[in-house]
């Protein structure tokens, strides 16, 4: 019983010893930090956060022309909901663009008053852009940062550009790299759809005869009313309504990226001993 009595009063001594602790923590995290100042902790502390300012920490994860992007919303009031998105990128400079693009964007949606807002990268390249140190070259950043500069000057306040250590950023980091995951398991999903349509396709096609009439081919519609279809393959076409209905009202360029074959297109490849899935390999494999 003694033994009991001694051990209650201590677990009960030690619990409020700890919650001591805690508020004592609490009034010391009350006084007012910089944000500027805040990369010397290891955790944005909400309550750190001037009224007025708003805190948005992004990142990107880029791979194979993918960028996954992770967005933070802090304010003094509240912490938003994480955004993640995907977004095509062409680098990895560029994603780190993107993310700050559409934080802006996301900041730009918020009504309530802001007087100043503080972007946190983990990126020096990105900031060396956005801060105009450096002069890029290349289209697509020039394209980035004439955007940001116009999402800039819809936002009515003052906007500061703050590095970051990753470990701060750490959140967001993780978020935005599942993010670029999510995306690339889609677009390896869709091409193994489009695989397995081709397959299909190829497994019709078993039955169509081609006909060669001096270099030319055609093949005869499977309703065998005596229409006969033009079929080439080099480049890959056909006089069917399965190659030209569905695509009519699509531009060329994308037709020329996104079109599968007929079934009379897979039966000439199969006639001429050529590789179907070659053949189409851009359009089966790409990830837009
Ligand atoms: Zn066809």
């Amino acid at each position: 019983m003694m033994i009991r009595k001694i051990a209650k009063f201590f677990i009960f001594y030690s619990i409020n010893t700890k919650r001591h602790m805690i508020k004592k923590n609490k009034s010391w995290r009350k006084k007012r930090i910089k944000a500027d100042e805040m990369s010397k902790f290891k955790n944005i502390d909400i309550n750190l956060i001037e009224k007025g300012i708003w805190i948005v920490q992004c990142d990107a994860g880029y791979k194979d022309s993918i960028a996954g992007i992770s967005i933070l919303i802090k304010t003094y009031e509240k912490e938003y909901e994480p955004i993640d998105l995907s977004r095509k990128a062409n680098g990895p400079v560029h994603a780190e663009l993107l993310a700050i693009y559409y934080a802006l964007n996301e900041i730009k949606k918020k009504k309530t008053e802001k007087t100043k807002v503080r972007i946190l990268t983990d990126s020096r390249y990105a900031l060396n852009f956005v801060r105009g140190l450096w002069t890029p070259s290349r289209k697509y950043i020039v394209d980035t940062l004439e955007k940001i500069k116009k999402i800039e000057k819809e936002i009515s306040a003052k906007i500061e550009y703050i590095h970051v250590n990753a470990k701060i950023n750490r959140r967001v980091d993780r978020r935005a790299k599942k993010a670029r995951k999510k995306k690339e398991e889609e677009i390896q999903k869709r091409i193994e759809k489009r695989v397995m349509q081709v397959e299909e396709c190829l497994r019709k096609s078993e039955s169509i005869k081609i006909e060669e009439i001096n270099g030319t081919f055609y093949t005869h519609s499977s309703k065998n009313d005596g229409t006969k279809y033009r079929v080439s393959l080099k480049p890959p076409s056909c006089e069917c309504p399965a190659w030209n209905e569905k695509w009519k009202h699509v531009p060329e360029p994308g037709r020329r990226a996104r079109r599968l074959p007929c079934k009379h297109i897979c039966a000439l490849a199969s006639y001429l001993g050529e590789d179907i899935f070659k053949i189409f390999k851009k359009q089966i494999e790409r990830k837009t």
